[in-house]
């Protein structure tokens, strides 16, 4: 049998269910209701030997279905009327089997599928039950007892039996409003229980003689709880019944609270509207409000306690680090605080380094995020590992770490502490992509009174030494002093007003002539940037780029040169200052070069300034092909299908390799200034850039040289045959209003060798 026909005959036994119900309604006291009860008991027999072998059932479930099955058959059996007190007792006793299996199977089930407390859940169903006691006592047992003063045993174990029908109700409500995903095999027993239970309410009124209901009519339940467990067992989703099932997002609390005070709302108001008719009642009565006052004192306690567990959880939560388990920030800060408090009682001086993971980008890069994780937890438990019991080790954001040593006494055991921190990483991390080298750069800060005015100060302090540390090449140590304050300061501020700078009008741009050697003409201009602040001073290139880059605000600044120098370069061209096919030199960053947006602005600019994208050369640097090699070649793909031009700046002082640049689409070398300097009198820079010339040639590509600044260097490259050359010697980078007289005094003088210099 397939799972699909399993899965049709467990619906074709539901709706046998209904129909069964009704028909054994409609056949009151004739032989058809008894051949429906027949027929439902001997569907549930088939069902559960069918599920037994085909479905790897839980044993504990499968137990639990034979033995309801076996105590519903023999309590039918011995509860005729007909015969006696005895039988009438084993029949109650196998109904309350009935029920009891019940609960612990849905126990079982509800634990699996809620799993989270059931402590609770126990309690509330506590709740419930002698709740329900409560009211099955005064409205059905005790006239019960009354009316059946003969067979006190029955209707004592009745009563349990109700009660335990509370629990039943109880934990199928909780189950289904648990926060485990209900699946229909969930569904499918839950009507089954349901429907049991609608069939002992009609019961206990009837016999207590509330209301008068037909045998067919009290019986009719019971049918269509044994076809819904049919349902249930053959049902192919059973063998999941116990499985923990995906979690709803919301916990409805909110119905679970409902059924508990109504649970005991309703057995309070019963009792109080009631009075106890003898001394029995008030035994009874007396000895369940206290077990009930008991149980909801106990899940009052359960409840605070859980409240308390949770809320250390979320404090411990909200101060550790998810990925390492390491203390956060927000905890180290605590941790440095409370050693400067006491610092002074063992006049200690504690230290805290800033340890950085160099180049971590690269490893999530290169080996993907979940080795990325991997390192960060193989570097905390390094750490923990190579340091004093006594230190304490955090993770404060992405890749820093943060080192506390509270007992250190003076600057050199804090070097000794940070010398034992480099070394550790000297040893590869063993992760299961391989092993792994990673170095890190250290900032090391030490408790000064007078320095030092907080933990938040003296964790600054070591993450400003970290950044010294960083500059001066990584993999190393440095020690916080507060001259490094003063540069930061300095930097803050640069980077503020960088921000401005562009609004405010405060860059502009100056273009330094490129010749063409053979003919001593200008060919183009390479556009650089200038900053002259507000006050006054004027911020070099060099020191305003890398921030500008490093904030993000090279996108919009390098989209303005753009334009700028493609304007400038338009102008020239309209008023006959250079020829109509010079070229503009344009500086480009890797960020811009990461910027999406990118490629749509060099061709919005191109349009705007009327420039041909064959006169526009950006020029890149060669760390861009090694750093972001994919999105660099796909930019600059996409660039030279416009028709622009990519140029390699300052060649030669990066780590490119011939099979970069013969991937990435390039047309010119830039030869760094520092070996055009030496070509005069030197002969190995000499032979080196005849070389890189040789090899421009070979490969087609253009080349300039750039930072020529003697008349001998001029010759030596035409003498080897290298195009282009832009220096000092040539032109200093002038403002676009000086350009038509420097273009024409460069042109004057014609091709080098000259007799005169340009003034
Ligand atoms: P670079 O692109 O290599 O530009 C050449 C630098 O060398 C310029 O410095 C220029 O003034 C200088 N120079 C030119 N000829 C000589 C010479 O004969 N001797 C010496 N000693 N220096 C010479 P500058 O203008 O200070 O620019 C420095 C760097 O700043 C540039 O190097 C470039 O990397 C960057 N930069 C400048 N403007 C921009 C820009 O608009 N965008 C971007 N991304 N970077 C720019
Ligand atoms: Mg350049
Ligand atoms: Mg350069």
């Amino acid at each position: 049998m397939s799972g699909r026909t399993l899965e049709r005959a467990a619906w074709s036994c539901l709706g046998a269910g209904i129909v069964g119900s009704v028909v054994h309604v409609l056949g009151g006291t004739t032989n058809i209701g008894s051949v429906v009860y027949g027929l439902a008991l001997l569907a549930i027999v088939v069902s559960t030997v069918i599920s037994a072998t085909r479905h790897q059932l839980d044993r504990r479930i499968l137990s639990g279905f034979f033995v309801i099955i076996a105590a519903i058959i023999i309590g039918q059996l011995l509860s005729a009327a007909s015969l006696g007190a005895v039988e009438h007792l084993v029949a109650e006793v196998a109904f309350f089997v009935v029920q009891i299996t019940l609960v612990l199977g849905l126990l079982l089930v509800a634990q699996r599928r809620i799993g989270r407390e059931p402590l609770g859940i126990l309690a509330d169903a506590s709740i419930l039950s002698l709740g329900a006691w409560l009211v099955v006592w005064i409205v059905v047992l005790r006239p019960l007892f009354a009316a059946v003063s003969n067979e006190p045993f029955v209707a004592g174990v009745r009563g349990i039996t109700f009660s335990l029908s509370a629990v039943v109700l109880f934990l199928l409500v909780t189950l289904l409003l648990g926060d485990s995903d209900n699946s229909t095999v969930v569904w499918l027993a839950s009507s089954a229980i349901l429907s049991s239970l609608i069939g002992d309410v009609l019961w206990a009124l009837h016999e207590a003689e509330v209301i008068t209901i037909s045998l067919a009519a009290r019986n009719a339940p019971y049918v269509m709880a044994l076809f819904a467990a049919c349902a249930t067992l053959l049902h192919p989703g059973i063998r999941h019944l116990t499985a923990q099932g995906s979690y709803h997002a919301a916990r409805p609390m909110a119905g679970r609270l409902i059924v508990v005070i109504s649970g005991l709302v309703v057995p309070i108001a019963v009792f109080a509207l009631t009075d106890a008719q003898d001394t029995r009642d008030r035994v009874v009565r007396t000895v369940s409000v206290l077990f009930l006052s008991g149980v909801v004192l106990l899940r009052v306690v359960i409840a605070v306690r859980a409240n308390a567990q949770l809320q250390s959880k979320l404090i411990e939560s909200a101060q550790t680090d998810a990925l390492t388990g390491l203390p956060n920030r927000s905890l180290m800060l605590e941790h440095v605080d409370t050693a400067l408090r006491t610092a002074w009682r063992d006049n200690r001086q504690p230290t805290v380094l800033f340890i950085d993971v160099d180049r971590f980008k690269n490893i999530n890069d290169s080996l993907g995020h979940a080795a990325g994780d991997d390192v960060l937890i193989a570097v905390a438990t390094r750490l923990r590992l190579i340091l004093p019991t006594h230190c304490v080790v955090g993770r404060i954001a992405g890749d820093e770490f943060v080192v506390l040593d509270p007992q250190t006494n003076g600057p050199n055991e804090s070097m000794v502490l940070a010398d034992r921190v480099l070394e550790s990483f000297h040893e590869p991390l063993a992760l299961r992509q391989g092993d792994v080298f990673v170095s890190a750069s250290i900032g090391v800060s030490t408790y000064r009174p007078s320095v030092t005015n907080s933990a938040d100060d003296l964790l600054r302090h070591a993450d400003t030494a970290m950044y010294r540390a960083k500059e001066s090449g990584r993999n190393c140590v440095a020690i916080f002093d507060e001259s490094m304050l003063a540069s930061v300061t300095q930097r803050l501020a640069v980077e503020t007003a960088l921000y401005r700078a562009l609004e405010r009008r405060e860059l502009r741009l100056v273009h330094q002539p490129i010749i063409d050697v053979g003919l001593g003409e200008v060919v183009g201009f390479e556009a650089l940037m200038r900053w002259d602040r507000e006050d006054g001073s004027s911020i070099s290139p060099a020191e305003f780029i890398p921030i500008a880059e490093e904030t993000g605000t090279i996108v919009p600044i390098g989209a303005w040169a753009l334009l700028e120098a493609l304007t400038h370069l338009g102008e020239w061209i309209a008023s006959g200052i250079c020829p109509r096919d010079a070229t503009m030199a344009v500086n480009v960053s890797p960020r811009q070069l990461s910027d999406p947006n990118f490629v749509n602005l060099v061709s919005e600019a191109l349009t705007r300034a009327h420039i041909p994208a064959r006169q526009l050369w950006l020029e890149v640097t060669e760390g861009v092909m090694i750093s972001q090699p994919d999105q660099a070649l796909d930019a600059l793909t996409k660039l030279c299908d416009l028709g622009v031009r990519v140029a390699i700046d300052d060649f030669g002082t990066g780590y490119s390799s011939l099979s970069l640049l013969q991937k990435f689409p390039i047309h010119s070398l830039k030869i760094d200034r520092s070996f055009i300097s030496g070509v005069a009198d030197n002969a190995d820079a000499r032979s080196l850039v005849r070389t890189i010339i040789a090899m421009c040639e070979s490969m087609g590509l253009d080349i300039v040289a750039e930072g020529v600044e003697s008349v001998r260097q001029l010759q030596v490259l035409g003498e080897m045959h290298c195009a282009k050359a832009q220096g000092y010697l040539i032109s200093h980078p002038v403002p676009p209003e000086s350009i038509a007289s420097t273009v024409a005094t460069i042109n004057d003088l014609g091709p080098w060798p000259r007799t005169r210099r340009p003034g």
